[in-house]
């Protein structure tokens, strides 16, 4: 695999981490283009098709130019792509902090273990569930996270019991409860993990606070 394989894009920018245990922190996001699911409450489904290839040579001078080491690969569903994992490889020789969000429908056995992996687990509200690739979890480090967007009663008590049976406080070094944006009373998502004694991050996606939920490249 050489810097002049392509890999399609569809937008980088700079901005603070909304989400994750490096939230608040100011990081580059390097969006690829492409999702093989449709979440029910997806908010980037303008990356699902378009975008432009770039070698991966010109994605690390871009990266370069923002003087930031904290980098986060996301989607659309990055790992779709064959050259995102030499594209890792390479920000993490250079001293990066790489970042990378998956749905956790694809394989996570070939990503560089220095790199920060942050996992979704498909609640049932999301519609992709039965895409959840359970194999994955036998691949997380102590320093990766796995993430439930949890939309209803049910996706919290999904979650919970997930978080029980697949022992995730052990593999994993935070385990992350997010409200769907303004769906559910999020004070009621709070009361459920105080009831049950959850060891879990409750987490609002910080970014839908500060701009219009809806904005794009923040
Ligand atoms: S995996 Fe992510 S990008 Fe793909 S449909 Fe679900 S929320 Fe959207």
């Amino acid at each position: 695999m050489t810097s002049s394989e392509k890999i399609r894009l569809t937008e980088i920018y700079q901005s603070i981490q909304g989400e994750s245990s490096f939230v608040g922190k100011r990081c580059i996001f390097v969006r690829l283009t492409g999702c093989n699911l449709r979440c029910s409450y997806c908010d980037t489904e303008y990356s699902f098709y378009g975008g432009k290839n770039h070698s991966i040579g010109d994605i690390l001078n871009i990266i370069n130019d923002f003087n930031c080491n904290l980098v986060e690969i996301t989607g659309g569903e990055p790992l779709l792509q064959n050259g995102v994992f030499s594209l890792m490889t390479s920000l993490c020789d250079k001293g990066n902090t790489v970042l990378i969000e998956t749905s956790g429908n694809r394989d996570i056995s070939m990503i560089d273990p220095r790199v920060h992996i942050i996992m979704d687990l498909k609640t049932p509200s999301s519609g992709e569930s039965h895409n959840n690739r359970y194999e994955n979890i036998k691949h997380l480090k102590t320093k990766d996270e796995v993430k439930f967007v949890i939309g209803s009663e049910e996706d919290y008590v999904w979650s919970r019991d997930k978080l029980i049976s697949e022992k995730l406080n052990e593999l994993c070094g935070n385990v992350i409860f997010s409200p769907v944006f303004a769906q559910l009373e999020y004070s009621k998502i709070v009361d459920w993990i105080v009831r049950d004694g959850l060891d879990v991050t409750f987490q609002l996606q910080l970014h839908k606070f500060i701009w219009n939920p809806t904005e794009k490249g923040v």
